[in-house]
């Protein structure tokens, strides 16, 4: 059975009787761009859905897969005459593809991008904009630790946030628009600077991966020593940390070389609330230690009561 129609079975937000665009296009086929493109194809967000990836073997599979309507051999191909177009590929590559495909671009239409992080993005893409195209940056807060064709579902995105870093002077409708679509596809919307999300999404986000990239680095170094013990053990918070540390190199790569400033100035604070907690620890200071997990532990049941705590995977399997 092709996968979307074996997606389409489930019911995770109500398909549109009129398409919202009429041609949508996908650039980059990896675990987003296949979600948004099981997503808008299952719920009728656009009349046409067509995906490219530079990789042939990819855009092979995609065709396998069923992703949307069709699979363009080139990027302009792709985007000639969509009336939204995403891109999907790492935070590192939007620039070089917004060059590629700026002269296909129709007037009106609407460029936006998934990026986990904005400024960069921004900077990359707006010197290829083409007269009349409007740029919508935006950031699904949603993921798993797989990646490429294969990984996408259609409800990644359901009661997840999208973050929207619309430039100043933006069209206000394109906005609107580029929040429908991702409304339609079950994201909770919302809208601010691409500066403030880079520094929020550097502490929710790029520290957490960074700390698990770390710690999980640590452990396998240490695995002489201990070897199986790192593997039996790690239901002890390990196993948490090889999830997040399992995801995919390139994209995270970009993440950091691109938020340089705000991962490096959390990092620092970091650092600095470490030492505190090293220092309880040294002095056998237990009110410290205890005052502190006793507010990280509500910050945990904060995070649980606005239904956000379901891995991805999970609603995979039981939405
Ligand atoms: P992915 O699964 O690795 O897929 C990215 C795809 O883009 C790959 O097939 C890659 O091909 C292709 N690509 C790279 N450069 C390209 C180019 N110049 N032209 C056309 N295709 C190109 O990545 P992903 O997880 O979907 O992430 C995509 C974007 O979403 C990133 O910007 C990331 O920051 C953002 N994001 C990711 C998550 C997450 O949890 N994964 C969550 C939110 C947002 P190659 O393999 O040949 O490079």
């Amino acid at each position: 059975m092709a996968q979307s129609s074996q997606f389409a079975q489930q019911s995770f937000a109500p398909r549109r009787s009129e398409p919202l665009f009429g041609r949508l296009a996908i650039i980059g086929i990896g675990l987003i761009g296949s979600s948004i493109a099981h997503a808008t194809k299952d719920l009728n967000l656009a009349g046409r859905v067509v995906l490219y990836d530079r990789d042939a073997v990819v855009r092979t599979r995609a065709r396998e897969l069923d992703l949307g309507h069709e699979i363009a051999e080139t990027a302009a191909d792709a985007v000639r005459e969509a009336d939204h177009i995403v891109l999907c590929v790492p935070v590192g590559a939007c620039g070089a593809v917004a060059a590629e495909i700026a002269a296909a671009l129709k007037p009106g239409a609407i460029l936006s991008d998934v990026g986990s992080v904005k400024g960069a993005v921004i900077d990359a893409v707006a010197p290829h904009l083409p007269d009349g195209v409007h740029f919508v940056p935006a950031h699904p807060v949603a993921g798993t630790e797989n990646s490429g064709p294969n990984a996408g579902f259609p409800s990644l995105f359901l009661n997840r946030w999208c973050i929207l870093t619309p430039p100043d002077g933006t069209d206000e409708a394109a906005t609107a628009r580029t929040r429908q679509l991702w409304e339609g596809m079950g994201a909770i919307v919302e809208v601010m600077t691409a500066s403030h999300h880079d520094l929020v999404l550097a502490v929710t986000s790029h520290l957490p991966h960074l700390i698990a990239y770390n710690i999980v680095g640590t452990a396998e170094d240490l695995a002489t020593v201990t070897q199986s013990e790192v593997i039996k053990f790690s239901a002890g918070g390990f196993r948490d940390f090889t999830r997040i540390a399992a995801s995919d190199p390139t994209m995270w790569r970009d993440v950091f070389l691109h938020n340089k400033d705000a991962v490096l100035e959390m990092l620092g604070r970091f650092s600095e609330d470490l030492a505190v907690l090293t220092r309880a620890i040294r002095f056998g200071d237990g009110e410290t230690l205890h005052k502190h997990f006793t507010r990280t532990r509500a910050i945990r049941r904060g995070i649980v009561a606005l239904g956000q705590e379901k891995p991805e995977t999970e609603k995979l399997r039981k939405d």
